[in-house]
């Protein structure tokens, strides 16, 4: 566990960023800088045999992370993270293929010869993370507690929240009448990245974004099965 020393403001910036996500400006709005600060991270010793034994070294990579943290300049509402940097490709894993380690980053090896090779493949579900997971919300105990669900009142919270400017209320409406074809057609479905923020603004807490989840997947059947 890092001490957050390094960022001694870090409740005020946090409320910084809450107000924002309750559409409030306390002081200032949120900011998020990157900068140098110009110090070097402590080296850290390192024995490994290969590039693959050093990454795949968690304890190695944990105080590799917190050298950086330490030596790093954290402005404003920009909070110490790690992020492991493991390469873009590195979903493709989740379908059989070795990755390579470099120093910074990892590629995959091509394991497909044509593009129809894609689509046979199929992933292995029992990998719990891949590259297309951006973020992990953790609930308490209490947030996590079934909510009753309950119409649509038509506030507008949702078209507000949505990141990429769609219509959660019509795409909710018509999920619930199972019109899947017009909510690809008319509404934009395929744009949905189902970040659940709808959801999550809803005050009548109704499940879009899931609902939306649901669609894809029942669209993505039907055009299967017609194929
Ligand atoms: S889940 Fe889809 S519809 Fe809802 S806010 Fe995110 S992108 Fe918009
Ligand atoms: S946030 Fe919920 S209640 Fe409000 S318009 Fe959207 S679906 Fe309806």
């Amino acid at each position: 566990m890092v001490e957050l020393e390094t960022k001694p403001d870090v409740e005020r910036c946090l409320d910084r960023v809450e107000a924002w996500w309750h559409r409030e400006i306390l002081d200032r709005p949120p900011v998020t800088l990157a900068v140098r600060s110009g110090r070097e991270p402590r080296k850290i010793p390192t024995h490994h045999a290969t590039l693959r034994d050093r990454w795949m070294d968690v304890e190695y990579a944990i105080d590799c992370a917190e050298a950086r943290i330490e030596a790093a300049a954290f402005v404003a509402e920009t909070f110490p993270k790690y992020h492991p940097n493991l390469g873009p490709e590195v979903c493709a894993t989740c379908y059989g293929a070795e990755l390579e380690f470099s120093e910074g980053t990892t590629w995959s090896v091509p394991i497909l010869d044509t593009i129809g090779g894609a689509l046979r493949r199929q992933p292995d579900l029992e990998t719990p993370l891949i590259k297309g997971t951006t973020g992990v919300v953790v609930l308490t105990s209490a947030e996590s507690k079934p909510r009753p669900t309950y119409g649509c009142i038509s506030c507008g919270r949702c078209l507000d929240a949505c990141p990429v400017f769609l219509n959660p209320t019509s795409l909710g409406l018509l999920a619930q009448a199972a019109r899947f074809e017009e909510m690809e057609e008319e509404y934009h479905l395929a744009d949905c990245m189902l970040c659940g923020s709808c959801s999550y603004v809803c005050p009548s807490n109704i499940p879009l974004s899931q609902m939306f989840g649901m669609a894809k997947a029942q669209l993505y059947r039907l055009k299967t099965r017609a194929a």
